[in-house]
């Protein structure tokens, strides 16, 4: 027997023993509201589990941050609430057994000798140690499929890429579903009031400039958005990938006519696919839209200062946006594109208000479709052009079920609350809050976010 094999067979058994054991000792302890407040009057006791608390917390802060969670959880001013940490750490926990779902996976042979599919033409990519996936002296190989020489799609921008390491101010100049207008760009001489008054009130307003110019534009609107109650109704099948088309949209006049299908729409899923291997905060290559009858990849390297008039649709209240997990989605169409987005409904975290154990879409696609979803290509080159039809349709397919997945998760929302709008609420509150991120830039590793 391999070496290997036994510590696979050892370590499970090992890893069950210490969880047992640990389990046990937590419920040994005085519990809160029973004899823990009388063993807390005693300042030994006290001082022994506010020692041992301290201790526990960096352990599992140093867990999360190897995760690439958010590791806050000690800090006072950033976590306050139980109820906050024990977030963080239901997120750190999700993260972690994905990966250890998809590493027993490798394991039992479901996803062995899984090699990146090359698209024609292009060499075999090799294992590439990339500077952003080497943690703390350990380094990871992660295969990446990589097209050398392209040339770089940011010499083609209007606009200057900036890759500073600066707070991000939004790119935004027109605000459509306005219920706030964007700030006032009055200047002081045009104010119909004495000079010392226009002054003054020229000064507040600098202030105030200051403080709106990292303000996220649509939070008035995202604060006031009420999401309409789910019926419970007949979920109809999802279309087969070759029953739809799919549209390639290059031209302006071809996103210009998306955006008004799109503001036909009821719902809308959307994806995009990034490039972040040689650039610090890398680059949105692609969007992919899926309606009920129609899937579009949109070219997002061509049209990239055309894309804010999708805002028409993404801030569309009455329009709703399905993303899975769009921690970094939200982040990208801000920082990109000054896109924006109200309204949306986020599958992920769907899923963890289900508990359905694994969050990934390649599950969810399982799951409710039954479709093995090919993930080789998602460290692929996206800035490639013209893209290979084999990338084409990877990234057709994070959006093109995902309408459908909407639709059985809603029912099962309200199934698993009897009928009542309780968990869908809690998924509609956590999308909101992820539409409200506003693009800090300057985080470190650990405070990414894990999807
Ligand atoms: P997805 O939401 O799965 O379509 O992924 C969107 C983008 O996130 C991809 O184009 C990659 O740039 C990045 N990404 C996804 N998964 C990973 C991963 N495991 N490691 C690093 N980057 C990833
Ligand atoms: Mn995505
Ligand atoms: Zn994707």
């Amino acid at each position: 027997m391999n070496v290997t094999d036994s510590l696979l067979r050892e370590l499970p058994i090992h890893a069950l023993g210490t969880v047992v054991a640990a389990t046990k000792a937590s419920t040994g302890l005085p519990q809160s509201g029973d004899e823990y407040d009388f063993y807390r009057s005693f300042p030994g006791f006290r001082a022994f589990c506010d020692s041992q608390g301290n201790r526990l917390l960096g352990c599992m802060s140093q867990v999360m941050q190897y995760h690439g969670c958010r590791s806050h959880i000690r800090d006072r001013s950033k976590v306050g609430e139980m109820e906050d940490k024990f977030d963080l750490l239901v997120d750190a926990n999700d993260a972690v057994l994905e990966k250890v779902g998809m590493l027993l996976d490798e394991v039992t042979g479901v996803a062995r000798n899984k090699q990146p599919i090359l698209p024609a033409g292009l060499q075999a990519p090799k294992t590439i140690i990339s500077s952003w996936n080497r943690k703390k002296g350990k380094s990871e190989t992660f295969r990446l499929l990589h097209a050398k020489n392209i040339q770089r799609p940011q010499m083609k921008f209007k606009e200057r890429l900036d890759n500073s390491n600066t707070p991000f101010i939004p790119k935004i100049f027109v605000k459509p579903n306005a219920q706030r207008p964007l700030p006032d760009k009055q200047r002081p001489e045009d104010l119909d009031v004495p000079p010392a008054l226009a002054d003054f009130i020229h000064q507040q307003r600098l202030k105030q400039t200051e403080e709106d110019m990292f303000a996220h534009p649509y939070k008035y609107e995202l604060d006031h958005f009420v999401p309409a109650e789910t019926l419970l109704e007949e979920v109809k099948p999802f279309l087969p990938l070759q029953d739809v088309p799919c549209h390639f949209v290059t031209t302006l006049d071809q996103l210009v006519e998306l955006n008004e299908k799109l503001l036909r729409c009821s719902e809308i899923a959307v994806d995009l696919e990034h490039h972040s291997y040689r650039s610090f905060l890398g680059l949105t290559c692609l969007m992919q839209i899926s309606t009920r009858t129609e899937d579009f990849i949109v070219d997002v390297l061509e049209l990239r200062s055309d894309m804010y008039i999708l805002n028409e649709s993404f801030t569309d209240p009455a329009i709703i946006k399905v993303f899975h997990g769009a921690d970094s989605d939200i982040e990208w169409l801000q920082k990109d594109f000054g896109l924006y987005v109200v309204n949306m409904f986020d599958t992920h975290q769907a899923s963890r208000i289900l508990n359905l154990g694994r969050n990934s879409l390649d599950h969810l696609l399982r799951l409710y479709c039954s479709v093995e979803s090919d993930k080789r290509f998602q460290l692929a080159d996206w800035r490639i052009r013209p893209l290979p039809e084999e990338m084409i349709q990877y990234a057709r397919a994070d959006t093109h079920y995902l309408l459908y997945i909407y639709d059985k998760m809603r029912t099962e929302l309200l199934n698993s609350a009897n009928g009542q709008q309780i968990l869908l609420q809690l998924v509609w509150q956590r999308s909101r809050d992820i539409c409200l991120k506003v693009n800090a830039r300057g985080f470190s590793p650990g405070e990414l976010t894990c999807v």
